[in-house]
């Protein structure tokens, strides 16, 4: 069977011929000349018809999936047509690559599949192409992805920020989150009021206006933005951020008091047990849960607030929105007794939130709990697999590739 049949099988394409095909002078890779069927028009590539000749342009090479550990290249020498529609000569468009590009359609759709299970530098290695070859291919079909999603109704929406570039620098993300459609709708630049409001403007005013529920954390521009956009939705303070919050302040404490006993050369009964604390008891090995307890036998500030970081926990078990306010209430005075600072400012913002707090509860049913949590999770994943990302655009197009659920262009085969 000839490399020819095979390509007419899986990449043909209506005016072209596959001619020939054969290895290049270094024996590294392989070429197969392209030529327009006899008779057969060029395409203008401003209004996609067919137009008259002009003149041809140098011979262009255009790769391809590699095959058996050979480059494959499309050699093809480009018409240019004088469009009289368009009222200028251009460049023809083929059904196989795109004007300024040197990868084939079909290569950078198999590439940018791949680049979605391993990192872009693995991508690259794998397939002996460049890191800038993978990137193409991502903006391609990122590009491609959102030019062409249909938005439809969103009923819920969860805003999340997340640091990158060493924690220096952050990115709003913004998810639909209704049941049975979760993906990323958004991804903009810092954690303001105006990247959040950038959100809205691509959505634009009607969609925004029949979302039911949001889910956020207590940043206040998000609350500014959303009491603007979204008036008419129920607004949730999201549990998983609350929860990141009360372990942010537990290794406050912890770190402060253990800083203090170091320095009046106390015992260090705090050395190693961030993770001790900070991980949910379930979640703790037998040897870690022995430790936890001698611990928590300890007359320490830490210990106080981590008994009441557990107890706090107990919130999530409520039904009524009733009865987990007046939980949380309790929860917040004792607190507000407790003169451990960091607890006490969680107290005071959880009492400040009180209503969207409770939204929590009352949209419990109709809303998946965690799934915020989820993609959070994904996100940091995609961030932390793509090594090599420092720029804002990078890690946009990888996030938009990998949790977007972006429509794909079509391909004459499925080559992956
Ligand atoms: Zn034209």
């Amino acid at each position: 069977m000839e490399l020819i049949t095979i390509l007419n099988r899986c990449h043909r394409f209506r005016g072209f011929v596959y001619e020939q095909a054969r290895f290049s002078a270094d024996k590294k890779s392989i070429e197969v000349a392209v030529r327009p069927r006899n008779g057969s028009a060029a395409v203008c590539s401003h209004c996609h018809l067919p137009a008259p000749g002009y003149d041809q342009l140098a011979e262009r090479r255009f790769e391809f999936i590699p095959l058996w550990g050979f480059l494959v290249f499309l050699l093809y020498t480009m018409r240019r047509v004088d469009c009289r529609r368009c009222g200028v000569v251009a460049v023809e468009e083929v059904p196989w690559g795109d004007g300024k590009r040197t990868l084939t359609r079909a290569y950078m759709l198999f590439l940018a599949r791949w680049a979605r299970k391993l990192s872009w530098k693995e991508t690259a290695e794998a397939f002996r192409t460049s890191w800038e070859k993978v990137f193409d291919a991502v903006e391609h079909i990122v590009t491609f992805g959102l030019e062409h999603r249909v938005l439809g109704q969103i009923d819920a929406i969860g805003v999340d920020e997340i640091q990158y570039a060493k924690g220096h620098k952050y990115l709003t993300l913004v998810y639909q989150i209704d049941l049975g459609v979760t993906r990323l709708l958004w991804v903009g630049r810092e954690r303001t009021i105006e990247s959040f409001q950038g959100f809205f403007t691509i959505i634009g005013d009607e969609l925004a206006s029949k979302i039911v529920f949001v889910c956020s954390d207590m940043w206040e521009p998000y609350l500014k933005v959303i009491r603007e956009k979204c008036s008419e939705a129920l607004h949730i303070l999201d549990r998983f951020h609350i929860v990141a919050n009360m372990n942010k302040a537990l290794d406050e404490v912890r770190a402060g008091e253990a800083r203090r006993i170091a320095c009046e050369g106390g015992v260090p009964l705090l050395k190693k047990s961030r993770w001790l604390l900070l991980k949910r008891e379930e979640n703790l090995k037998t040897e870690q849960r022995f430790r936890l307890r001698d611990l928590l036998r300890c007359n320490l500030k830490t210990v106080r607030a981590y008994l009441l970081k557990e107890a706090f926990q107990q919130l999530w078990d409520y039904n009524s929105p009733a009865w987990a306010g007046k939980f949380l209430d309790d929860w917040c005075r004792q607190v507000m007794r407790s003169r451990i600072e960091p607890m006490k400012k969680i107290a005071r913002s959880l009492r400040q939130h009180r209503e969207l707090i409770l939204n929590y509860f009352r949209a419990q049913k109709l809303l998946s709990s965690g799934v915020v949590e989820g993609l959070n999770n994904k996100a940091k994943v995609t961030m932390r697999k793509s090594y090599g990302f420092r720029t804002f655009r990078c890690l946009e197009l990888a996030l938009y590739h990998s949790l977007g659920k972006l429509p794909e262009p079509e391909s004459t085969h499925d080559f992956f």
